[in-house]
């Protein structure tokens, strides 16, 4: 028969396997018509018959299904009077389409999983749970339950948002006579041979294909799957897509995906999907489970957004994004699921957040005022006067303390910005009534320098004596633990600061009445929630460098009052940052030897290397080394990085701040809060490694006391000189700027550390604002008139919120 009319009937049959839905080819049966025109006239029948069927199918799109049945039986009718032997390929008078076998390659191929064809009235069907366990879906046993654990996924929610990685565009068809070198495209065409054969000493197999259309032929191969010679069959039709290559002058491909035309095209012939994998699943298997699963069960899956809002949202019905999200249709409708799942998400988190502060607000506390003297007492004790925005954050500070709810305060601030002071006061204010703060901190070396720092304002400043501040640290010694934990549960002790270790079981307060957190993103979400539990309501106020964008800011951490101190403290020399060629190494060194004679101290902060912590840390003891040996012999440089033991950094640390070592040769370890005045200059080797958030904290460990202080970033190879990303370091000191920078190149994911922030968002960039807004507005609106989600048509979103913040694993802070 002809291979044009051959193909043109198998696409029929599974159009109406289908349910007539106009997509058992890519772009529908009228867009197809475009490709087989030329291909039916150039295999040489009359002219007649093709016309009558791409005139016919013109209207095809506009019909309701019974209607293109009605259209395409008068197709086949005029098909079978030319050629009799189609007769039994007729929908519902012959066979029904082959199912499409198991392939070889495929694990489970004893359990193939077949879609329904038929379209779902989904007034009938039962709504499908999403905490169905994958097993009990029809088409999925045991074993192919044991291989979908191996990618976590459990339940038909696990699998729904299972998202591609990326998607292939094989939604390109055309005939092969008008393919061009380069393209990405999808062929139907006939198996003209086929053959196997071993090359290269019999390392490899070969499977050598034809393929042609009536329109020309090219030449397919496959390496190393010799199983696909036994699956093709001359005179079968296929599916194949894939680059357009050359070889020897000839167009082919190479290794195409490819399915028979009698299947419905999952793999070829689409945008087609790329999923994730692990080792033992292939591409078109889960591919396939995905598809089976999605087309049946997507429409059944209920909406959990009440009715109005997915009409104010101007949503579609979940179930199409659902199925657009795995495999769209267009990019337009891939592009409009993902912002629905990602709206989803947003709103999800918004709701658990609104929530969250709903549910401390009633918390009880006890309220820490101070007489009109304490203030100005305070104040006047420091050796330095607060800006305006520290005044402000400290008033706020201040009425929150004074609340019989406990306070819940962010502080965001530049590095540098002074963020201490204000904490010293609301300890001071604590410690004013009896009441024990503990701080906590990322690093044993940020928390020995806020110990230090604190014994020494402290006592002056609000009247807790030296004596009564403690440092716990994991590396404390055990001696020294059991008294601190004594001291705290005697009050005898009012301020206790040191790392995670105040976490640990036996260390217990008499009186917590207020909880830091410095550089909180640092710490996982169960960690602060920890340290609030070690008293009944305690006070909070956590602490961040990370200058996150408002509207973000709100969203993540929209259970806390933000305060942002926007404001350096005066006379600040700005540091000046310069990006230096990989062959001026020895002018950087040298300008550091000159700093180094005035009296000041360098960072050399070495950068981030492939591989472990181990191999970090030995890359850093070379190049210690080396620079003490061959180019700082006469000064001594101190080493730093993250396999020493807490002691022996505190020790460096402690070497640095004094003066008896020079330089620090540092990994990125030394990013969080160090203060030591008297360095002036910070040199980053493989600057182009790191974010430009991260280069400023690193830049951030200077300029912090009277001296001009220099910030050298030098990349690893010479083209990274020009780059505008680095450039930017020289352009501006202003920390927003630069995190928005990085938002916009690097993702929010880097910044903020989001697994950190507990949640793990799946269709959500944290970058896309408009759409942050559009869900927290939706929120806020919501909670406003149902805070408890307690009315009968928010209780799929209730349950929905809940599974949401259960799998981010619990609340923020
Ligand atoms: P960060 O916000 O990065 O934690 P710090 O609290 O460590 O900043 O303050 C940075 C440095 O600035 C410290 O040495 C601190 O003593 C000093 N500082 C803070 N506030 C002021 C101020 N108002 N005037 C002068 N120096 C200040
Ligand atoms: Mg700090």
């Amino acid at each position: 028969m002809n291979t044009a009319i051959d193909k043109l009937s198998k696409v029929l049959q599974l159009e109406a396997a289908r349910g007539y839905d106009n997509r058992a080819v890519f772009g529908g049966l009228e867009r197809m018509m475009e490709s087989w025109e030329p291909e039916v006239l150039a295999s040489g029948i009359s002219a007649e018959l093709p016309q009558l069927v791409i005139s016919r199918l013109k209207d095809y799109p506009q019909l309701s299904p019974a209607g293109r049945a009605e259209l395409l039986n008068g197709v086949w009718m005029q098909l079978a009077d030319e050629y009799p032997e189609l007769r039994d390929r007729i929908p519902g008078a012959g066979a029904a389409p082959e199912a499409a076998e198991p392939e070889p390659e495929e694990i489970e191929a004893e359990e193939p999983v077949q879609p329904e064809a038929s379209v779902e009235d989904p007034g009938l069907v039962e709504p499908a749970s999403l905490d169905t366990p994958l097993t009990s879906v029809a088409g999925i046993g045991p074993k192919s339950g044991k291989t979908l654990q191996k990618l976590g996924l459990e339940t038909l929610e696990d699998l729904f948002w299972h998202l591609p990685r990326r998607y292939d565009d094989y939604s390109q068809l055309k005939t092969i006579n008008r393919l061009w070198y380069g393209e990405e495209v999808t062929i139907i065409g006939t198996v003209e041979q086929v053959s196997v054969r071993t090359v290269r000493g019999g390392k490899l197999q070969l499977v050598e294909a034809r393929i042609g259309d009536g329109t020309g032929s090219i030449g397919v191969t496959w390496f190393n799957q010799a199983w696909i010679a036994s699956r093709l069959k001359p005179g079968e039709a296929l599916v194949l897509s894939g680059r357009v290559e050359e070889y020897l002058g000839k167009l082919t491909m190479n290794g195409p995906e490819w399915e028979p035309l009698e299947a419905e095209q999952i793999h070829t012939n689409r945008i087609v999907p790329v999923y994730p994998l692990t080792a033992g699943i292939t591409a078109k298997w889960l591919r396939r489970v995905i598809n089976s699963v999605v087309t049946r069960l997507a429409s059944r899956v209920p909406d959990p957004l009440p009715a109005p809002m997915v009409g104010e949202a101007n949503l579609q019905p979940l179930g199409t994004d659902l199925r657009q999200v795995h495999f769209p249709d267009s990019w337009e409708q891939l592009e409009r699921a993902q912002q629905r799942l990602a709206f989803d998400e947003l709103l999800y988190l918004q709701l658990g957040v609104l929530r969250q502060k709903q549910g401390w607000a009633k918390l009880e506390a006890e309220p820490l005022q101070v007489g009109p003297d304490w203030l100005p007492n305070f104040l006047s004790n420091l050796p330095f006067q607060l800006t305006a925005a520290q005044d402000q954050a400290l008033r706020q500070v201040i009425d929150d303390l004074s609340q019989p709810h406990p306070m819940n305060r962010l502080l965001q601030g530049d590095v540098g910005s002074g963020k201490t002071v204000i904490a010293a006061a609301a300890i001071g204010i604590a410690g004013f009534h009896s009441a024990q703060s503990a701080l906590m901190t990322p690093t044993s070396i940020l928390a020995e320098q806020h110990y230090a720092t604190l014994r020494e304002l402290l006592p002056a400043a609000a009247g807790i004596p030296a004596e009564r501040i403690r440092l716990l640290l994991g590396s404390t010694p055990e001696p020294d633990k059991v008294r601190i934990r004594a001291e705290l549960q005697s009050g005898e002790v009012l301020l206790l600061v040191g790392t995670h270790a105040l976490l640990e079981d036996p260390v217990s307060f008499s009186k917590l009445g207020l909880a830091v957190i410095d550089e909180q993103h640092r710490f996982g979400v169960s960690q602060r929630a920890a340290l609030r539990s070690k008293g009944a309501a305690p006070h909070l106020m956590v602490m961040t460098a990370t200058p996150i964008p408002r509207s973000l800011a709100l969203t993540l951490y929209g259970d806390l009052d933000l305060t942002l101190i926007d404001e350096f403290p005066p006379n600040r020399i700005p540091i000046e940052t310069r990006v230096l060629r990989p062959i001026e190494r020895a002018r950087a060194h040298s300008f550091i030897r000159g700093q180094l004679e005035l009296g000041r101290q360098a960072y050399i902060i070495y950068p981030l290397v492939e591989g472990s912590e181990h191999v970090q840390a030995k890359a850093a003891v070379d190049e210690h080394q080396k620079l003490q040996a061959s180019v700082f012999p006469d000064y001594r440089l101190g080493l730093l990085h993250g396999r020493l033991k807490p002691e022996e950094k505190e020790q460096v640390m402690e070497s640095f701040r004094s003066g008896e070592l020079a330089a620090l040769v540092s990994t990125s370890v030394i990013e969080v809060g160090i203060d030591v005045p008297n360095a002036s200059t910070v040199l980053i080797e493989g600057a182009n490694r790191f974010g430009l958030a991260q280069l400023h904290q690193f830049r951030g460990r200077v300029g912090r006391g009277p001296h001009a202080s220099y910030c050298l970033l030098i990349p690893e190879t010479e083209s990274e000189t020009e780059n505008a990303r680095l450039r930017a370091m020289e352009q501006t000191t202003d920390g927003f700027k630069l995190a928005e920078l990085d938002l916009e190149q690097r993702g929010a994911g880097d910044l903020m550390g989001t697994r950190q922030t507990g949640f793990e968002l799946r269709a959500a960039r944290l970058t896309d604002i408009r759409l942050i807004e559009k869900a927290r507005n939706q929120a806020a609106s919501l909670f406003a008139r149902d805070p408890q989600l307690e009315s009968p048509e928010h209780q799929a979103l209730a349950a929905a919120v809940d599974r949401f913040w259960s799998n981010g694993k619990g609340e923020i802070s």
